[in-house]
């Protein structure tokens, strides 16, 4: 069945956009296609939407939906956690139970600092790195996506992204001043990195990266990158911290540090770990994390919620008993194969890999080898696709991303490699 026309969800966003901004609560969803949905209810890998549609979800709330929907783990947790209390702003005993959770599966982490969002617990981490070695500015690689703060939304989108010669603005309105503690290098390029570390002039205490660069194109490191970026930083001195906020817990149980065997000095940690709460974590080396102890401020009402983090020790105890890693990850690369296939055999250039449990659709002749092959990729078409699967019944993200949960199986991917026949079918034609 191919769904023509979203009634509901039109009237819904129509009155949305009379009281709220853009009538959406988050930027990017303003580009859903073929409109900003709205949703009544969800269970498993499946939403259900406001004129009564289900869909098989890969959006996962933009990730942190790694169980699935309303994991019953999860939502007994939270409802009893919600009977006894909802919020202290003072100590508990899921702060530490869930943070001895978390040391347990994350190779190498010795502490653990509670935020709310993936966007601050980067910024603490950025801050520790300054007090720890007394260096003013950090690298950040051209693509890669750490939050909408000033320091950071920079080189990730727009033409200039790849220019690694100046911070280059995403927003209207960033901060030139804050800005202006970032030097960018460039993806899988060591020698970028080295230049940058190596002259002391230019004041590197940290370097920052997606272990993996899911923002722009789900591009891997390169073989053995990883582990030259760690040496590297030892030996410049800098302070090594993986953005694990999509692949934490996500990529293997112990993050991109398990995936790659490479131990970073801080992980930050957010969308993997609480089902769609609002939690996030730094993770890593004692000694820097402990300067948050002696003159580093980390502050915020929300830290330590207990409702999220009665979320969290669900999710990673549950993630803990069941390892869905594998599962998911086997059912995202035949997601992978059967949507780049189906598209191709209709005559249109995609390519789609997978990475664990993350698919990557590109509208371009070849798989992105670098952020450049990602940016040069047809994102209107892409946009048709999107809309053409929505229209059948399967949710993939803006920018290409499709999640696989625990909770999908077999035959629901198989339901969306139909779909993607049916779409590519009605694009060709
Ligand atoms: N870092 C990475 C790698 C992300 O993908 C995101 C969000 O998509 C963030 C940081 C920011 O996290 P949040 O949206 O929770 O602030």
């Amino acid at each position: 069945m191919v769904i023509t026309d979203w009634p509901e969800s039109r009237a819904r966003f129509a009155r949305a956009r009379t009281s709220l901004v853009g009538g959406v609560s988050s930027g990017l969803r303003a580009q859903m296609r073929p409109l900003p949905l709205s949703f009544d209810s969800a269970d498993g890998a499946r939403m259900t939407d406001a004129d009564g549609n289900r869909y098989l979800d890969y959006m996962l709330a933009w990730g942190p939906l790694f169980l699935g929907h309303g994991h019953p783990a999860v939502v007994a947790a939270v409802g009893e956690q919600l009977h006894r209390a909802q919020a202290f702003g003072a100590g508990h005993r899921l702060e530490y139970e869930t943070a001895e959770l978390l040391l347990e599966i994350t190779p190498g982490a010795e502490r653990v600092l509670w935020s709310n969002t993936g966007s601050e617990a980067v910024q603490v981490a950025l801050r520790l790195a300054r007090a720890a070695t007394g260096r003013q500015r950090f690298v950040k690689f051209a693509g890669h996506y750490h939050g909408w703060q000033d320091n950071v939304l920079i080189n990730y989108r727009g033409a200039d992204a790849l220019d690694d010669s100046r911070p280059v603005p995403t927003s209207a309105g960033q901060s030139a001043a804050a800005m202006s503690d970032a030097r960018i290098a460039r993806w899988n390029d060591l020698g970028s990195l080295e230049r940058l570390l190596a002259d002391p002039a230019n004041d590197v205490g940290a370097v920052i990266l997606e272990p993996v660069l899911a923002n722009s194109g789900l591009i891997e490191p390169a073989p053995g990158f990883l582990q030259s970026v760690r040496e590297l930083c030892d030996r410049y001195g800098q302070v090594l911290i993986f953005d694990e906020v999509i692949t934490g817990a996500r990529l293997a149980l112990g993050g991109a540090r398990e995936f790659y065997g490479v131990i970073p000095d801080l992980s930050t940690m957010a969308k993997g770990i609480a089902s769609g709460f609002s939690l996030a974590a730094v993770v890593g080396r004692r000694d820097i994390l402990g300067l948050a102890l002696g003159g580093v401020v980390h502050a915020g009402t929300y830290n330590g919620s207990p409702i999220a983090l009665a979320a969290a020790h669900a999710t990673l105890a549950t993630l803990r008993e069941t390892r869905p890693h594998a599962h998911a990850s086997a059912l995202a690369a035949t997601l992978a194969t059967g949507l780049a296939s189906a598209f191709a055999r209709a005559g249109l250039p995609a390519t789609a890999h997978a990475v664990g449990p993350i698919a990557q659709l590109v509208l371009g002749p070849e798989r992105p080898v670098g952020v450049e092959d990602y940016l040069a990729s047809d994102f209107a078409a892409y946009d048709d696709v999107l809309e053409a699967m929505a229209a059948r019944g399967s949710l993939g993200l803006p920018g290409g991303r499709w999640y696989v949960s625990a909770a999908h199986t077999a035959d629901d991917i198989a339901e969306t490699v139909a779909a993607a026949e049916s779409a590519a079918a009605a694009l060709a034609g």
